[in-house]
């Protein structure tokens, strides 16, 4: 049975290995990236490459060392470095001497003819037909759906939790239970149980929790070790996030189609063209945070990522027309987790004294003769 992996991001990995797993491949299923990790892609990547595309590269090594003989993979499109990431890997991993294949898929929309010619090539080696693909797609993609569902029941959740941990806890649990449903019923019957254990975490109502946007750079926003689990830290300082990118949504209204139009037009007036990655979109979803309503919003960026680069030195108009608080966040290799702590909590109290002090002027404008 032919050994295959794929790229770490967050906890998509669970519906990745099912879909292999289906496909009748052997699954070599990527460990969380860690330090090693990137420092294995550090040493390879060329120095200026994005972070993301260094971690990658450590995975890859990783799963190509345990014996990975097939990566299936998602490529991108310019204008800035996505598109040519997975061909770089391909180079980088060759002139190391790994003897592997490789499918990297684009987007289908920038090549229908290569995206099913390449689709073609893995059902054959999967021995798979056409009508048997759809089922296990179908499946692969409930699972992504649920995971995405957890992210945000986890993120609603844990600003409330009575004991700190606990939220994070059943996340966890619940993530053994996705791993385990494998049929569509079974999804189904996981994704009320979870809704249920969630339910039952003691909380307290009566708090009031800040509310968060995040956006960036989607490697970064998925994978928590990319971004020292800001969601959970955000969490338990006392508040709820959204981020702007979930797996499922994304691939619906960016990769297989061409962006959503309400993100487009809102950034349109500061940026009117796309500019590669997730720049033009970081723009139009924090305006959409602010007129929905979030206390603040935190922009995560990989260090040297030129779209990322773009919309922070944006986002400053942005936050002054739109009157919201918004802190960039600049990840690269020397990230540490104390250093994004302190700024976080720095942030948290600003956006509680900004509410306080909001609260304070609206009940003074209903006082008589005010
Ligand atoms: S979006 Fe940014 S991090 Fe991603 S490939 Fe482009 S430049 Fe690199």
């Amino acid at each position: 049975m032919k050994k295959v992996s794929f790229a770490h991001m967050g906890y998509s990995y669970l519906g990745f290995k099912q879909l292999v797993e289906d496909m009748g491949f052997e699954a070599i299923v990527p460990a969380n990236p860690s330090p090693a990790t990137l420092d294995l892609g550090v040493q390879y990547a060329p120095e200026f490459a994005c972070i993301p595309f260094k971690t990658v590269l450590g995975t890859y090594l990783e799963v190509l060392n345990r014996g990975a003989e097939m990566i299936i993979t998602s490529g991108g499109v310019g204008p800035c470095r996505a598109g040519l990431y997975g061909l770089l890997h391909e180079k980088i991993l060759r002139n190391l001497g790994y003897n592997f294949e490789i499918f990297i898929f684009d987007p289908p929309l920038t090549g229908l003819g290569s995206f099913f010619w390449k689709l073609r090539r893995v059902l054959k080696e999967a021995h798979l037909s056409w009508p048997a693909f759809i089922d296990v797609i179908r499946r692969a993609w409930a699972k992504l759906r649920l995971l995405d569902e957890l992210e945000q029941l986890a993120t609603v959740t844990r600003p409330y939790e009575l004991q700190r941990g606990t939220t994070t806890r059943t996340f966890k649990e619940c993530l053994a239970l996705v791993d385990r449903a494998r049929s569509l019923k079974e999804i189904a019957a996981t994704r009320e149980e979870c809704r249920e254990v969630f339910q039952a975490v003691p909380r307290d109502n009566n708090r009031r929790p800040l509310r968060i946007g995040i956006v960036g750079e989607i490697y970064v926003l998925l994978e928590p070790f990319m971004n020292q689990d800001i969601e959970k830290t955000l969490g338990e300082m006392g508040a709820i996030t959204n981020r702007s990118i979930y797996l499922t949504n994304y691939t619906t209204t960016d990769v297989l189609a061409h962006g959503t139009e309400d993100v487009r037009q809102a950034a349109h007036p500061y940026l009117n063209q796309f500019i590669g990655g997730h720049g033009q979109n970081s723009i139009g979803e924090t305006i959409l945070y602010a007129k929905h309503g979030f206390d603040g919003v935190v922009q995560l960026a990989p260090f040297t990522c030129i779209p990322e680069i773009v919309a922070k030195s944006i986002l400053p108009r942005v936050s002054r027309d739109f009157n919201i608080p918004v802190l960039s966040l600049t990840i690269d290799e020397q990230t540490g987790r104390a250093g994004v702590e302190t700024r976080l909590e720095a942030f948290v109290d600003l956006l509680r004294q900004r509410r306080e002090q909001m609260e304070a002027k609206s009940h003074a404008a209903l006082l008589p003769g005010y």
